[in-house]
């Protein structure tokens, strides 16, 4: 039978949606409007396209949200005198830097400048620590990870007691995912494996998998005869494999694959989610449900 495709699309209209009707009640009871900063530096094209992306959801959900645009050339100190500003900032409770920086700026440095309560990116050391340590210290997951982990639990798995194995060890996906998924909390509590190119016979950890999750950056590395039958598969891979002209604005359009073969993946699996249109959709929306998290969190709620 057919994989249940597990798009990140609805769920994600799903989240905002709940989110509009927190955002309203804060206001209404508590007189609280979530503020976002997104700091761009430069103008490279794709985060250009990301800031505005982010902008335009952070208005959809009625937060105080600004764009603060510098230049290419701005000093890394002027960069840390802005953070410091947005960190004493009480209309503003998440501050996003769009990374990558250029190369005069060191982008841990400044990283590490964001207050911790404001790290609406989940990268601070301190909220890395605090996901390490687990329990009731957990304040902002990264992003990525945690729409996986909601696509998971929204899709109807059950993780509790799961084998879950991750494919990839980053820190910004395999590691986080592998921590989120091993915490005693609900929506976890799995038994988790990780695997990566250090890795002997990854084709018999994934086998075993009741959640597979893969984020290598490898298009089509995780083979249809990896995957157990009825799993749930989570394909974050993204990757550009060609190009082609879209029938909707006549304009050249990237084709993007995952790393997981779909078309015969999905005839094995339970679940699968889509490349484009899975994981994708998913995390600037859980950058928006951190926002409105470290707002309730600044008021005390
Ligand atoms: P990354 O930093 O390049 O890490 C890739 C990981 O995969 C590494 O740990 C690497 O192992 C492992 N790996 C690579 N090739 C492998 C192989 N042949 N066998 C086993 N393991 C292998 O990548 P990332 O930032 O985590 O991103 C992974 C993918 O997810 C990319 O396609 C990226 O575009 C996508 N992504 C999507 C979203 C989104 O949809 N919102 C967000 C983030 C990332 P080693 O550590 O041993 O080198």
């Amino acid at each position: 039978m057919a994989a249940k495709i597990i798009s990140g699309k609805e769920i994600a209209a799903q989240i905002r949606e709940e989110l509009k009707q927190e955002v309203t009640e804060l206001k209404e009871k508590h007189n609280i409007v979530p503020g976002l900063v997104t700091i761009l530096v430069g103008q490279n094209p794709a985060s250009v396209s990301y800031v505005t992306a982010k902008q335009r959801t952070s208005h959809d959900l009625n937060f105080y949200s600004e764009q603060d645009n510098q230049p290419e050339d701005v000093s890394e100190e002027d960069l840390l005198k802005l953070i410091d500003q947005y960190n004493k900032d009480p209309k503003i409770h998440g501050i996003l830097v769009q990374l990558p920086l250029p190369k005069h700026i060191d982008e841990k440095k400044v990283l590490n400048a964001i207050d911790p309560d404001k790290d609406v990116d989940g990268f601070h050391p301190v909220n890395v620590g605090r996901l390490m340590i687990g329990g009731g210290g957990v304040r902002f997951l990264p992003c990525t990870p945690a729409g996986i982990q909601e696509m998971i639990v929204r899709a109807g798995y059950k993780t509790e007691g799961a084998e879950v194995v991750v494919v990839g060890r980053s820190n910004i996906v395999g590691k986080p995912i592998a921590n989120i998924m091993l915490q005693k909390a609900a929506g976890a509590n799995s038994t988790v494996t990780v695997v990566h190119t250090r890795t002997k016979d990854m084709e018999s950890h994934c086998k075993r998998a009741d959640i597979l999750i893969v984020a290598a950056g490898v298009p089509g590395l995780v083979k249809p005869e990896w995957i157990k039958p009825g799993a749930c598969v989570i394909d974050v891979g993204v990757n550009r494999v060609g190009e082609k002209i879209s029938e909707k604005t006549g304009k050249k359009i990237a084709i993007l694959k995952g790393d997981v073969d779909f078309d015969a993946a999905k005839e094995i699996a339970g679940a699968i989610t889509p490349v484009p249109g899975g994981v994708g959709p998913m995390t600037i929306t859980m950058l928006m449900k951190n926002t409105v998290r470290a707002a309730k969190l600044a008021a005390g709620l």
